[in-house]
């Protein structure tokens, strides 16, 4: 984690070492496809709704598929989804893009997947406005990506024995659970909340994004999460679901020296051997089971009182003096300044 956040490290740590100790940390993949939503114009709706039409056929999307295929060894397109609004076409590419986070793969795919459509398939009267048209969509706020997902999909779980959550995390499952509910689910919905339904996945998305050549500006759909609680006879079980995790281990900001270190130390570092896009989607993987360390770490401070405290003694710029010593057991566990 690359962060200027006060205790954001330790207090995720005391969180992985609560996952740990009730045995570690499960995480499910239910997507991976990195999109691109171009934007194509014509005269008349009724030449935008023939477009729309055919591409939406059969024959309109193996035309799209063949033509995109075609341009790199790793894309893969997945699904092509229209929307039109009066002579604009909008179309959501969705496409594999093996260990690359992959927006230069599917923009170059994209581009000629349009020529195709205007030289090829009678549309020559279409006018490319551009080849994002924000449907993708990429570093925006949008629903799209909390509903269809982009990039990786990942939910992680954990289940924290009882013992633990007093020991380690200084509170208690039904405290937690209630903390949860008003707070992450009713709150945020209270606040109109579109994918915000978690106490801090940004903090922890972001220090990794940075320590590991990510995008740090793809954190604005990279931390949708919706964080659940239960009580699951006595113990906490915790699950984060990230729908829009957008990550690689090649290309970009990956290259960097420092940058690649940390993805070697994660084993996760450049194109994998065998089976291209399994490094970048274990290291989606990682980002979830890491913002559950978090969200597990800043709810039980919340649940038991010790944020504004914690940030007191930790969080401020001043020196430290003994009278400032950290509440009970708090082991740094606020770590997030805004949450
Ligand atoms: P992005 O599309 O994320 O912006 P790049 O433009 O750098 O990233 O594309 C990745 C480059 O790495 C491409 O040229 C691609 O052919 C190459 N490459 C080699 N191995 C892989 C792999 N396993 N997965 C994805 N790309 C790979």
């Amino acid at each position: 984690m690359a962060t200027t956040e006060g205790v954001l490290v330790a207090s995720t740590s005391r969180g992985c070492k609560a996952i740990n100790a009730g045995g570690g940390a499960i995480t499910v993949l239910t997507g991976d496809g990195m999109t691109r939503g171009p934007c194509v114009g014509f005269e008349t709706l009724t030449r935008a709704g023939a477009a729309k039409v055919w591409l939406d056929s059969e024959e309109g999307q193996r035309t799209m598929k063949n033509a995109f295929n075609s341009t790199s060894r790793f894309a893969r397109l997945q699904t092509m989804k229209t929307a039109i609004a009066g002579t604009y076409v909008y179309i959501r590419f969705k496409t594999t893009t093996g260990d690359a986070m992959g927006m230069n793969m599917i923009s170059k795919g994209v581009e000629h997947a349009l020529h195709v459509m205007s030289t090829e398939a009678g549309f020559d009267d279409m006018a490319i406005i551009s080849v994002s048209g924000n449907y993708c969509t990429d570093k925006k706020p949008a629903a799209i990506n909390w509903i269809d997902g982009r990039g990786k999909s990942v939910v992680a779980e954990a289940i924290i024995p009882k013992d633990v959550v007093q020991s380690v995390l200084k509170s208690n499952v039904d405290a937690l659970v209630e903390l949860n509910t008003s707070k992450n689910l009713i709150g945020s919905a209270m606040a109109g909340s579109i994918g915000g339904f978690n106490a801090h996945a940004a903090n922890i998305v972001t220090a990794i994004f940075l320590a590991t050549g990510q995008d740090p500006a793809q954190n604005v759909e990279s931390c949708n999460c919706i964080t659940v609680m239960k009580n699951l006879h006595g113990n906490l079980q915790i699950s984060v679901s990230m729908p829009s995790i957008e990550v690689g281990t090649i290309g970009g900001g990956t290259l960097l020296e420092p940058q690649s270190a940390m993805l070697d130390l994660l084993g996760v570092k450049g194109a994998h051997p065998t089976n291209p896009g399994d490094n970048a989607r274990q290291l989606a993987r990682i980002v979830a089971a890491a913002v559950l360390a978090g969200e597990l770490s800043l709810c039980s401070a919340l649940a038991a009182g010790h944020l504004v405290k914690a940030h007191m003694s930790h969080n401020r710029s001043a020196v430290p003096t003994r009278s400032s010593t950290p509440a009970p057991g708090a082991g740094g566990p606020g770590g997030c300044r805004r949450r």
